[in-house]
């Protein structure tokens, strides 16, 4: 999905037009992908815009970069305000996808990323309604596996880790399938390409656990929260693939995506639509990331 972002970029300290928003060709990340990025969305109620978990993402975005030893010179908050800020600089005012990331400069062509690389930090804000349908969507166990901690950290979100998401998207594109599912390097279900997976068995929820080598997705922390208030109880354990085709309903779950049904998976047809569990749940998301409902109040950072 190709999008085309708000004229107004924060760049270092401050605001730029997106033309001035530029970085050199021998920028450290380019080369080696040492970006730690995150995807964060707002939603206009109709009143203000509503920022969905941005203290969460900070904290991941800060995490990510600390497992490469990346030192940013802002401090959370003011790295939260920067992205508060690029909206307001935008006169933004309707459903947005917000891309912060912090990535190394200039530091040669070193494979020794220390506390003294310098690193930048740019926050780009995009339009953006639904991602997916909420009618459902397609998907495939591709057969490239998703990275484990025995290469690099799954819980750091870097750009370079991507390339393993774009190799399992190409597989499922090329078959005609709208998403990839994503095997662990023990064969047991993952997530998907940029999402984390939920089956419903028996009325319950049930989604891969730590070993998986799933990224911890906030989305994933806030459906298992919406679940929990309703008496649906989550467990956390080693999926196989057969149980995709057993579960009664399955779906993704992450910040573009938001919670997504997937209604057929392979050969396999789940359902003429979402089933009872998972639109219970899209609707109770549906009502959290606007600050309704029961959700905890800081889960909602309001811009203007
Ligand atoms: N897994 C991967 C690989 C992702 O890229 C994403 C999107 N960030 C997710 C899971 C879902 O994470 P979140 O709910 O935090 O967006």
């Amino acid at each position: 999905m190709k999008l085309r972002p708000y004229p107004r970029v924060w760049m270092d300290d401050r605001l730029v037009g997106l033309q001035e928003a530029l970085v050199p060709v021998t920028t450290h990340s380019l080369h080696y992908g040492t970006s730690a990025f995150e995807g964060i969305r707002a939603y206009w109620n109709g009143e203000n815009l509503c920022i969905f978990r941005l203290d969460d993402h900070v904290r991941r975005l800060r995490r990510s970069g600390s497992f490469y030893n990346l030192e940013t010179t802002s401090t959370d908050e003011q790295m939260a305000e920067a992205i508060a800020e690029t909206c307001r600089g935008n006169d933004v005012r309707e459903s947005a996808y917000i891309r912060p990331l912090y990535f190394v400069g200039e530091w040669g062509i070193s494979l020794h990323v220390t506390g003294d690389a310098p690193t930048r930090f740019a926050v780009i804000v995009f339009p953006l309604d639904k991602y997916f349908s909420d009618g459902g969507i397609s998907a495939c166990v591709v057969s490239c596996r998703r990275f484990s901690d025995q290469s690099t950290p799954v819980h750091a979100k870097m750009s370079g880790n991507y390339l393993n998401s774009i190799v399992a998207t190409m597989e499922a594109k090329r078959n005609g399938f709208e998403e990839a599912i994503m095997l662990d390097h023990a064969g047991n279900v993952s997530e998907a390409a940029g999402a984390n997976i939920f089956l419903v068995q028996d009325g319950q929820l049930v989604t891969p656990d730590d070993a998986s080598s799933a990224l911890d997705g906030i989305t994933r922390d806030t459906v298992i929260w919406l679940a929990e208030q309703q008496g649906i109880s989550v467990t956390r354990r080693r999926v196989s693939p057969s149980e995709l085709h057993t579960s009664e309903e399955v779906f993704l779950t992450g910040t573009a995506s938001e919670v997504v049904p997937l209604t057929r998976i392979g050969e396999r047809s789940i359902g003429s639509g979402p089933g009872r569990v998972t639109s219970l749940l899209m609707r109770l998301y549906a009502d959290a990331v606007l600050g309704r409902g029961q959700a905890p109040p800081e889960w909602i950072t309001t811009v203007y």
